[in-house]
């Protein structure tokens, strides 16, 4: 059974309700974290709740709670639920109000939410099969970097690569590349490794974040810029990456093979890079 917290109580998820009202439910009014703990170990917490604090400035919503009083609802959480490793979600709304009205109401009490699932990772030949995408339009809103629970456009779009056969859309805005409905995008050319920069246009991964780090430290050439949706379209290697992802090579995008049509040299050195920080995290080292 699945533990869950609700607004500083932790209940099985049967019994967590909200009101009708809530401005989450009726407006998409809130942001949301998703973490991956390994071996009861958050992964990346600061720079999760850092994201955090940033997409609730973007909403005008005050932090319910201190870094430390998430520190012990999220490891509480863990604690409650199975699996070695596990997804754990967050998600803070504006909460309820007595009527229905775009503008916030003069009092707030947010809700906060707390769920964790079990992660199972794909293993190391799942990913070497790599994946197929497909490019499409673009269609979300100009803050994109505010991580929001409003994700009518991400599910579409998700979707129509569903129905498409693919895994992910990699989505194209004026002719660049900006990111995946769910995930951030690496492209390889000529052996650089290159994605696009931080912008209102695409959430900051954390994921794409680290690989930044780790990739610089083991001397890999790195640029974050605009990535054409030509250069796309010609890269060596694509890759998608998120938490619970973590590195996915494209194997296929709009129905033409990346590069020779399987995972690439680069992908595999990062793949064994980030397989040992994700060890070292594990240990309690990282
Ligand atoms: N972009 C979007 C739109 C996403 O939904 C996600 C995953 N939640 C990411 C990028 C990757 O972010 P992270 O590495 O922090 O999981």
């Amino acid at each position: 059974m699945s533990i869950v917290y609700l607004n500083g109580s932790t209940m099985p998820i049967e019994d967590a309700t909200i009101s009708v009202m809530d401005r989450g439910f009726l407006f998409g009014d809130g942001v949301y974290e998703v973490i991956p703990a390994y071996g009861g170990n958050l992964f990346r917490l600061q720079e999760h709740l850092q994201r955090l604090q940033n997409s609730l400035d973007g909403i005008h919503l005050k932090n319910p709670l201190s870094n430390q009083q998430w520190t012990d609802a999220l490891n509480n959480i863990i604690q409650q639920n199975s699996g070695e490793d596990q997804s754990v979600y967050l998600h803070v709304s504006r909460g309820g109000a007595a009527k229905r009205d775009h503008v916030f109401p003069d009092e707030i009490h947010p809700t906060v939410f707390i769920m964790s699932n079990e992660l199972k990772q794909a293993s190391r030949e799942t990913l070497q099969q790599g994946v197929v995408c497909i490019t499409l339009d673009d269609i979300r809103w100009h803050a994109c970097h505010i991580k929001s629970t409003a994700l009518l456009a991400n599910t579409l779009l998700r979707q129509q690569a569903k129905e498409e056969g693919a895994v992910e859309a990699i989505l194209i805005r004026d002719g660049v590349a900006t990111e995946g409905a769910a995930s951030n995008i690496f492209i390889v050319k000529k052996d650089v490794l290159i994605t696009p920069p931080t912008s209102h246009l695409l959430l900051p991964g954390i994921t794409r974040d680290l690989i930044l780090e780790l990739a610089r430290e083991n001397k890999l050439v790195c640029e974050e810029r605009d990535i054409s949706e030509e250069e796309l379209r010609d890269a060596s290697e694509i890759w998608m990456t998120s938490s619970t992802k973590e590195i996915v090579p494209v194997i296929e995008l709009d129905g033409k093979p990346v590069g020779n049509g399987q995972y690439g040299p680069i992908w595999e050195s990062m793949i064994d890079i980030y397989q040992t920080y994700k060890n070292r995290l594990r240990q309690g080292e990282a």
